[in-house]
């Protein structure tokens, strides 16, 4: 090639890369290093941010916004509450993706999205501009769901749906009740955070009581009329804890008409409960930052199944307990699935990588008694509309000692890998 030649076609590239901003093409096509911000360091977001990073080897840059320094996991916080776990056992840092993945960590809120100038805004008024944005925050109460309750009750009454020092404080008011109290708990409505947790909850709260106060009872006042792994739990807690668990559905108590903070009392149609501890775990959304950014529908969050788009807007990405992710339950699986979906999605637009035909999984495993797990589990597709089951799976009834103890070694082992897909 001539020098004159090699002048016209390096102009003539040049003025090609003028063409191509001009159409809109992807930053890589315009060689510019694509930008992935990811609101929420939790189950789907760390996840997705730590796959982004280490699968790009350094073409994508990203960056992590999470308020906290330490991300306490909602997932085996009852092992903690049921003395089966020490609290530093579930806390975990954002140090080794910053260090091992070279993610940007911004301990900040997010407090707004400008989907037209493709910006997250923080607490601190700083504007961070994208190419696509992951937003992965979890659930918010709706503390007007349960009349009496409030934001301020949830001192007297934790939820501790949210995990840390709300957890703490429930263990605290369990292990100081009364001898011969009553420990009330309020589970939620569907859909909400972990189906089976409100019920691995009791089955903890009444493994600490069956050891230090035997004679005390746990009044369960459900919304429901049924619940997750049901057979497998009351068979648990009649074994386990005979006498010690009611279990009341809706259609007997009418439902709760309202709680009075200071008295401790619990009204339903068929009686008022005097608690001397409880937990009421209200209705729940989609995190606060998804209705600011105009990417809900009701409560949460719709996405296109074969990658967790938001069907509000193509640049972004809903994950975990945010999203209506249909046959999928809330759980840190689920969003820790999802993660590497939308990773996965964002870096084949970002970088030009394959793309493989999405797969989902879940697991979720409850803790009844020492060495006594169970678990309810499903593979899935995306669908059309939906993602779809592909085949399911749950513990049974009856199951001999053995392989409730596997069930649980399987548990404690997951929790070992998740921690790491998400944190190192
Ligand atoms: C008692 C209990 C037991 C559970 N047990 C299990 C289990 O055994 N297995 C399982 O798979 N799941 C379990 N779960 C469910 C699991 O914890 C959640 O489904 C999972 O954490 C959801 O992940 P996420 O990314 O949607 O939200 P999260 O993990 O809650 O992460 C959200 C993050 O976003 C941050 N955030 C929120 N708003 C903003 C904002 N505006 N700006 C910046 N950051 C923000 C928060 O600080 C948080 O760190 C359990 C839940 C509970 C309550």
């Amino acid at each position: 090639m001539t020098e004159f030649s090699r002048r016209q076609f390096s102009a003539g590239l040049l003025g090609l890369g003028a063409v191509t901003a001009g159409l809109n093409l992807p930053a890589y096509a315009q060689g510019k290093k694509p930008k992935v911000v990811v609101i929420g360091g939790g189950a789907g977001g760390a996840t997705a941010a730590r796959y982004l990073a280490k699968d790009s080897k350094g073409a994508i840059d990203v960056t992590l916004i999470e308020p906290t320094k330490k991300y306490y996991t909602c997932f085996f916080s009852n092992l903690y509450l049921g003395g089966l776990r020490d609290y530093d056992s579930i806390g975990h840092t954002y140090d080794g993706l910053a260090s091992n993945h070279g993610v940007n960590v911004v301990h900040d809120w997010a407090v707004g999205v400008d989907k037209a100038a493709k910006t997250v805004e923080l607490g601190s008024g700083t504007k961070i501009s994208y190419d696509r944005l992951i937003i992965s925050p979890g659930i918010d109460m709706k503390y007007e769901s349960v009349n009496g309750y409030s934001i301020e009750g949830q001192d007297t009454m934790p939820h501790a749906w949210k995990s840390g020092t709300q957890v703490a404080l429930l263990k605290s008011q369990v292990e100081n009740m009364k001898e011969g109290g009553t420990f009330v708990m309020v589970p939620p409505p569907n859909p909400y955070r972990c189906p089976p947790g409100p019920y691995e909850r009791i089955s903890m709260i009444a493994h600490i009581l069956s050891k230090k106060n035997p004679t005390a009872k746990i009044i369960v006042l459900d919304p429901k009329e049924k619940f997750s792994k049901q057979a497998l739990f009351q068979e648990g807690w009649d074994k386990n804890y005979p006498n010690m668990v009611e279990w009341i559905p809706a259609s007997i108590s009418g439902g709760v008409k309202n709680i009075n903070m200071d008295t401790m009392e619990i009204e339903t149609d068929i009686d008022t409960f005097k608690a001397d501890a409880a937990s009421v775990v209200p209705a729940q959304k989609a995190g606060a930052i998804c209705d600011r950014a105009g990417i809900t529908d009701g409560d949460w969050c719709p996405i296109v199944p074969a990658s967790m788009q938001t069907k509000a807007d193509p640049n972004i990405y809903v994950l975990g307990d945010a999203s209506v992710a249909s046959a999928m339950p809330k759980s840190g699986f689920s969003a820790n699935s999802q993660a590497k979906v939308a990773a996965m999605a964002i870096r084949g637009e970002l970088t030009g990588s394959k793309v493989f035909a999405p797969r989902f999984a879940n697991t979720c495993w409850s803790l009844i008694d020492t060495n006594n797990g169970v678990k309810v589990g499903a593979n899935y597709k995306a669908g059309e509309e939906k993602i779809e089951v592909v085949d399911k799976f749950i513990s049974k009834t009856g199951e001999s000692d053995d392989v409730r103890k596997t069930t649980y070694e399987e548990s404690e082992a997951w929790y070992s890998a998740i921690s790491a897909d998400m944190f190192s």
